[in-house]
């Protein structure tokens, strides 16, 4: 963010607060208001309980203009994203849905040897490897240096930077403009979207296509997933506000696929304006008229959502202190970010919850941020027995249910509290 002169004068500076970052238009609408917590992946080992946590606000409004549901950024991308503890390679289904995806944009696209694939957050190069041993030359672009540093020993070249605009004209001046440019689970966590849409335009070579995939807005409020919102996802999109988006940079957004990742992803499919050579599929119309009769072009559908969430917060609240009154004992499992959003929202600490248990060894030992719940291995569900084992993690219900099984030997129940609180 640059800081210009005018903001330093209070008055202008505080009518300057809180603009859309698509279209700066001022932001007056909450879409709903989720208290303060920390950072969703900052967990404490026992020597920091006792010291101050920072807590920011997770308070997301919605653009009365562009319908851009966003959070203000309270953070430095560099401070989350430069030393990053996520690996994508450590979720096989996620590396299985990467490989499906090259398969399918190589033969539609017909890529070979004399492309050229930039991708966008690259990550451990779990994405490109598969380029790779296709033949196809490939380029990371991925700010966080440890894990750059695992896709460069594979063999994907990465340049460890942040994406915009100065970025894309350096590459493109050098002639290293590229025919596929992917970007997954990145445009949520772009603070400057304009920075880096025109740096996807610029990057992009003469009919080359671009393919964004994000967690889908209308999904997320249909399914009641408040809990997927994070200080690290700055925003939130609509498929009619993606379209906006890319079409205010001269990108024509001709295909979309609706996918199941992450609680229901779009797979957007972009190309230059004036690149006629792609038809826009009738998928694109087609569901922006679904979501245009689900009245995300209008305020009231996005206001009735934080009452949604307010009542799944009591009905939570109202389970843990029903059970707990008739004397059960309640455990977690997993420890996800999705789940630290839920229980500092709703107040759980370790008077309603035990503990909770994660398969992931970095975990063991250390607490959630603020609420300061236990982590241990899935061990201590045999050794404590649990009345009721709440899911986090509840896209993943059927699998955890399953490889639970051996709870029910004593009568465990399921509890999973989205998209809304269910015993199972
Ligand atoms: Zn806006």
């Amino acid at each position: 963010m640059t800081m210009t002169n005018s903001a330093l004068d209070p008055a202008v500076a505080a009518a300057a607060v809180r603009r859309c970052r698509f279209c700066a238009a001022p932001l007056r609408h909450t879409f709903v208001d989720l208290g303060s917590s920390p950072l969703c992946e900052s967990f404490l080992t026992a020597a920091e309980l006792n010291r101050m946590e920072p807590f920011y606000p997770l308070h997301a409004y919605v653009c009365e203009t562009c319908f851009l549901v966003q959070l203000e950024q309270y953070v430095a991308p560099e401070d989350i994203f430069t030393e990053y503890a996520y690996f994508s390679s450590y979720s096989d289904s996620w590396v299985a849905h990467a490989h499906a995806y090259v398969e399918l944009v190589t033969e539609r696209l017909g890529l070979g040897p004399d492309s050229f694939v930039v991708e966008l957050a690259s990550n451990d190069g779990y994405l490109l490897q598969h380029f790779v041993g296709g033949g196809v030359p490939v380029l990371g672009i991925e700010p966080a240096k440890n894990v750059a540093a695992v896709a460069v020993e594979r063999g994907v070249p990465t340049l460890t930077e942040f994406f915009g605009q100065a970025l894309a004209a350096r590459l493109a001046d050098n002639g290293r403009q590229a025919n596929l440019v992917i970007g997954n689970n990145v445009l949520a966590q772009v603070p400057d979207l304009n920075d880096f849409v025109a740096g996807v335009k610029l990057l992009l070579a003469p009919g080359g296509v671009v393919t964004l995939e994000f967690p889908h807005l209308a999904r997320l409020m249909a399914g009641n997933q408040f809990d997927t919102i994070y200080h690290e996802h700055f925003s939130y999109f609509s498929l009619l506000t993606t379209e906006r988006i890319l079409a205010a940079h001269g990108l024509t957004l001709f295909d979309v696929e609706e996918l199941p990742t992450h609680g229901g992803s779009l797979r957007v499919w972009a190309r230059h304006d004036e690149d006629h050579a792609k038809p826009v599929s009738d998928r694109v119309p087609g569901l922006l008229a679904h979501e245009r009769a689900s009245g995300l072009d209008h305020l009231d559908a996005y206001s009735s959502f934080a009452e949604q969430v307010a009542e799944t917060k009591r009905a939570l609240l109202d389970f843990l202190i029903r059970a707990k009154r008739e004397g059960r004992s309640v455990a977690g499992y997993g420890a996800p970010g999705k789940g630290n959003t839920l229980l500092n929202y709703c107040g759980v600490r370790t008077d309603f919850l035990d503990y909770t248990v994660d398969r992931n060894h970095y975990k063991h030992g250390r607490y959630l941020p603020g609420t300061h719940v236990p982590i241990f291995p899935p061990a201590k569900l045999a050794e404590t027995r649990p009345d009721y084992i709440l899911i986090l993690p509840w896209n993943l219900k059927d699998e955890i249910v399953r490889q639970l099984a051996y709870t029910r030997d004593w009568g465990a129940r399921f509890v999973v509290p989205i998209p809304r609180v269910e015993v199972l």
